[in-house]
């Protein structure tokens, strides 16, 4: 994910491809799996201390269910291009925080396991895709409400 600014300035366009693991980012809201990303680009000089950056990152992400927080994994395919500036006393130019940055402003904001996940029982928190609990069959019934039912 370094890349020495000496060697860039002597070529026009370098091809670059690395994998990211999960352990190397912290922003993002996703989880990778295993394989990390696999990230797949060029880096082009436009002119002293500028570069343009582009690529593809490919990975499995795993989200938790919005309703019942089971993992859910997500295939993504993120497209990136910017230009990256470089300082002058900068030796490295480090994609770690752009890749990170595409991904997280890519990375889905609401994720369901599937489109009729029925999500968990409110009272209980019961995973009701797996089983009925028998919460339900009491319709509202709440047990501090019982005593004073008792006194009607
Ligand atoms: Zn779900
Ligand atoms: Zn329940």
């Amino acid at each position: 994910m370094n890349f020495e600014i000496n060697k860039l300035l002597q070529e026009k366009i370098i091809p670059f491809e690395f994998v990211v693991k999960n352990t190397d980012l912290n922003d993002i809201e996703g989880e990778l799996d295993e394989h990390g990303a696999l990230v797949c680009g060029t880096i082009e000089k436009l002119s002293k201390g500028n570069f343009l950056v582009t690529f593809t990152i490919e990975m499995t992400m795993i989200f938790p269910c919005a309703r019942c927080l089971e993992p859910t994994p997500i295939d993504c395919l993120y497209d990136y291009t910017d230009t990256v500036t470089v300082e002058d006393d900068e030796a490295i130019l480090d994609l770690l925080p752009v890749v990170e940055e595409c991904i997280y402003i890519n990375e889905p904001f609401r994720v369901l396991c599937s489109e009729d996940c029925a999500g968990l029982c409110p009272k209980c928190g019961n995973n009701l895709n797996h089983e009925q609990c028998e919460c339900d069959k009491f319709g509202d019934y709440d047990p501090r409400f019982e005593a004073l039912k008792n006194l009607l």
